[in-house]
């Protein structure tokens, strides 16, 4: 599995571009395009034409399909800005790939940028039929299926697909299927109609999600969605081999050094998430318990680096401390995040593979024990995700019981910086510094004092349930 990994890492060149986003779709000219293949292209009133060698690819505006030689596609994603037709990255992998014959295209969507592998992609097929899906992959893969709202994510790590998932007749179950390569792997974002949920099985080299209205949730639980915060959230079991106690924290300010965050009302977030962060380390501390601070002054800490200062100091819970921004609008109160199950496995792997290629770079010799506990700590993660929910209602309740604040919810997304930290871990958004009201109690000491107090509270608390169960 590692020196397969390793291999991967080695195997590809990567073409940078510079996409049109919209709506979570790239778009790239055809124009780029042609000039990344050094090709000739034809342009009439509806279509578009690529000539490379004794190949053309006629692309039509008006029918939304493309030709390459006798083979016929559909382009779900057309763009035309300037009389200059758009399609979408995953479209012109697909094509680029037919051209090239010997190499593999596959988009990049967090990195903006082609992969360009010569070897074989390891998810070999991806068929829908009218309720079900079924994957054909490696043996040495093993995905990852969770559904958040109306997606589900199917998340091969080290896993690419060089095929058009998305351009399928849709039943009544799967509205639309999107492909989503970063270099760590392959996500299919399937999205499904209201009501419908799926069964997983899995094979040994293959994986059929079964979709349905009503029955049976799939493998992997959905959290529950944030309705009533009364109900007071329900600690699981332990899972065998994690340890049950939370003797370090790692407090996580913000922001720092040249990156100030948010700024609005004259206040920097990076100034008001230290003041807190401080008066949290201050508190704990007191209680006995060891607090790390990603930073303890003003200057700037990657997330790479954050998610590291975790692992080496064996951060039991990380709480990241961050104020809100929206410009023009009155919004405020206060929101805590928890790493999506959604995008845990997908984002934050990308930010391993940063790491662990940069070290790559760096000394050939590199530790390959790190990037194999990077491995095994990914998975790890998975295994937080109910009490790092559990976790951000516990900091939600006491933050808005204490301060009194509008409650934004519990809410969950793909935060970078939760990324490689394998423990609980929560962002809480104190406040809008983009209200007025708000940052003006922000910058107040008494007002940060309450806050620190309201997370320290949940902190404990969740120590405390967390311990005992
Ligand atoms: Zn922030």
């Amino acid at each position: 599995m590692l020196s397969f990994f390793l291999g991967i890492l080695l195997a590809f060149e990567t073409v940078k571009f510079n996409p049109i986003s919209i709506g979570g779709v790239d778009y790239i000219s055809y124009k780029d395009i042609a000039d990344l293949l050094k090709c000739s292209s034809f342009v009439s009133d509806t279509t578009v034409e690529l000539f490379s060698g004794t190949k053309k690819v006629r692309l039509s505006f008006e029918k939304k399909v493309a030709w390459l030689g006798n083979q016929s596609i559909p382009l779900e994603n057309v763009y035309i800005d300037d009389n200059t037709l758009f399609l979408d990255g995953e479209s012109w992998a697909y094509i680029l790939s037919w051209f090239s014959e010997t190499q593999i295209y596959y988009w990049d969507y967090q990195n903006k940028r082609y992969i360009i592998s010569k070897y074989p992609p390891s998810v070999k097929s991806f068929k829908l039929d009218a309720d079900s899906i079924v994957i054909e992959h490696n043996r040495d893969l093993s995905p990852v299926v969770f559904q958040s709202e109306d997606t589900i994510y199917v998340f091969i790590k080290s896993g690419f697909y060089s095929g058009l998932a998305g351009k399928k007749v849709y039943g009544e179950f799967v509205k639309a299927v999107r492909t989503r390569h970063t270099t760590e792997g392959v996500t299919f974002l399937i999205t499904v109609n209201d009501g419908v949920k799926y069964i997983v099985s899995k094979g040994l080299m293959s994986i059929v999600l079964k979709f349905q209205r009503e029955g049976p949730p799939g493998e992997v639980q959905v959290p529950e969605k944030v309705t009533t915060p009364e109900v007071p959230p329900i600690i699981e079991a332990p899972k065998k081999g994690y340890e049950r106690n939370i003797k370090v924290v790692v407090i996580d300010p913000g922001h720092g050094g040249h990156d100030p965050g948010a700024v609005a009302n004259g206040i920097r977030e990076k100034d008001v998430v230290l003041q807190v962060s401080k008066l949290i380390k201050k508190k704990l501390e007191r209680m006995g318990i060891k607090v790390v601070l990603t930073r303890s002054g003003d200057y700037f800490v990657s997330l790479g680096e954050r998610a590291r200062i975790a692992q080496k100091n064996k951060a039991d819970l990380y709480v990241s401390i961050h104020c809100n921004y929206a410009p023009g609008s009155k919004a405020r109160g206060v929101e805590t995040f928890f790493l999506s199950e959604a995008r845990t496995e997908w984002e934050r792997s990308v930010a391993a593979f940063e790491n662990s290629v940069v070290k790559y770079e760096v000394d050939k010799n590199t530790d390959k024990g790190d990037i194999l506990s990077m491995i095994i700590g990914d998975m790890a993660q998975y295994e937080f995700l109910k009490e790092s929910q559990d976790l951000a209602y516990f900091v939600q309740e006491s933050l808005v019981n204490s301060i009194s604040s509008l409650d934004r919810g519990v809410k969950q997304a793909g935060f970078y910086v939760l990324q490689g930290v394998y423990a609980p871990s929560v962002l809480v958004e104190l406040g809008f510094l983009t209200n007025k009201d708000e940052a003006k109690k922000l910058k107040d000491t008494r007002y940060q004092e309450k806050l620190a107090d309201a997370i320290v509270d949940a902190i404990i608390k969740f120590k405390v349930a967390y311990e005992r169960s």
